[in-house]
């Protein structure tokens, strides 16, 4: 080509420029509002730094999609003083479906913008077709389309699906599930083809990371750090709101990371890896070996612990240390501001709160926070997978009446 060849003015290069940075801005618009709402249009303009014509013109296309409205306004604003009338998250027309599948059960729920749990029902992994992949996932895209109906009022804007181990967003699979025994399974093509309804896939560390961001204590942390301690042990790490996936997702795969001090044999031929150090298989091992419960739900340890069993509190207080020093390890390497850890103990014992922070020493010991959501964690997981498809990208939502389109603002 000539050197002289100048680019069209047409070129697509700033173009999509100009989209990312229109997405961006929208994201930011309505996540100010999520956070701050009601709050006035011209203190989103002076929170984000966009003009205030801008933020009205963002204001108006999501009003107009039915994801926010006017609040009441204050006393004494006069109609001339719209940008100081307050506009609110519009939580009374969407909301998302999520999905989360963990070893023993699966979790269906209905969430709304604000990422409160509506309503979320336990699906059990029973029967001779136990955990096979077709069965569990029908069942939940079921049970979910069961859950949506109850709330005839609500336009489900679309699923979120998690589930712990190798999770490839981008394709909807989950790659590798060892606990489930799942490999190369298409999460999203047959949850979508049963529900009716898009579907997003995530694995539940990366999910999870995202809800602290948008709805937990993550807000406002540049960077965060989410380690989840189930039966799967996994982390996901957040910065300037990406988050880390690494090629195929692979990021945050930390199960055979060592623990120092391990001494749990693991399937990998090693001692002492984290997953098999934490997961609650031998938890429920350990506890069954002393006496203190007979079968395999670890709630069952943490309850003992509650009626006062000092072996249980034990088992649960050096469970909670041997994930501080795994937290140290992490903080070490990543450093985030921010670390949020989802554990039974750790969300219900104040002892195991401080075993935690104890091992991860006295400098960091205060950003090391337990789960926001210890309710309805995996709820939160599947449905959050969504809401921050919907958060990162606005005005990708349809307007409900497309003749009254506004411009679409800059
Ligand atoms: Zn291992």
């Amino acid at each position: 080509m000539p050197r002289t060849a100048a680019p069209p003015l047409t070129s697509p290069v700033p173009r999509a420029a100009d989209s990312d940075r229109r997405r961006t801005n929208a994201s930011v618009v309505l996540r100010s509002v999520l956070e701050h709402g009601p709050v006035a249009r011209s203190t989103i303009s002076r929170l984000t730094g966009l003009s205030p014509a801008s933020v009205t013109d963002y204001c108006a296309r999501f009003t107009e999609a039915g994801l926010i409205r006017e609040a009441a306004a204050p006393r004494r604003s006069q109609g001339a003083g719209r940008p100081h009338v307050p506009v609110d998250l519009d939580d009374s027309r969407f909301v998302v479906g999520g999905v989360h599948v963990a070893v023993p059960y699966t979790t269906v729920a209905v969430l709304n913008l604000r990422g409160q749990v509506l309503a979320e029902r336990r699906l059990k992994h029973e029967g001779h077709e136990g955990t096979e992949p077709a069965s569990v996932l029908e069942c939940a895209a079921d049970g979910l389309v069961a859950l949506l109906d109850e709330f005839p009022g609500y336009r489900p804007l679309g699923v979120g699906f998690a589930a712990g181990g190798w999770v490839d967003g981008e394709t909807g699979t989950v790659v590798e599930h060892p606990l489930l025994g799942w490999r190369e399974v298409p999460a999203r093509q047959v949850i979508g083809a049963r529900a009716g309804l898009p579907v997003h896939v995530d694995g539940h560390a990366r999910a999870l990371v995202n809800a602290e961001r948008l709805f937990g204590r993550g807000r406002g942390s540049r960077s965060v750090l989410h380690l989840f301690v189930g039966n799967v042990v996994d982390a996901a790490f957040a910065t300037n709101d990406a988050v880390h996936h690494g090629p195929r997702s692979q990021a945050g795969a930390i199960a055979h990371l060592p623990v120092p001090g391990g001494t749990e044999p693991c399937d990998c031929g090693r001692t002492g890896c984290l997953q098999a150090e934490l997961s609650e298989r031998t938890l429920c091992r350990r506890a069954r070996a002393a006496g203190v419960i007979a079968g395999v739900n670890p709630m069952r340890v943490v309850a003992a612990a509650a009626g006062g069993d000092v072996r249980a509190v034990g088992l649960l207080v050096e469970r909670a240390r041997t994930v501080g020093r795994a937290v140290g390890l992490l903080l070490d390497v990543l450093n985030p501001e921010r670390v949020v850890v989802t554990e039974i103990g750790i969300i219900s014992r104040e002892d195991c709160l401080l075993a935690l922070r104890e091992a991860v020493g006295p400098n960091r010991a205060a950003d090391v926070v337990p789960t926001s959501f210890p309710d309805s964690v995996l709820a939160m997981a599947g449905g959050a997978v969504a809401l921050d498809v919907l958060y990162r990208d606005p005005l990708s939502l349809p307007c409900r009446d497309p003749l009254s389109l506004p411009a679409a603002p800059n």
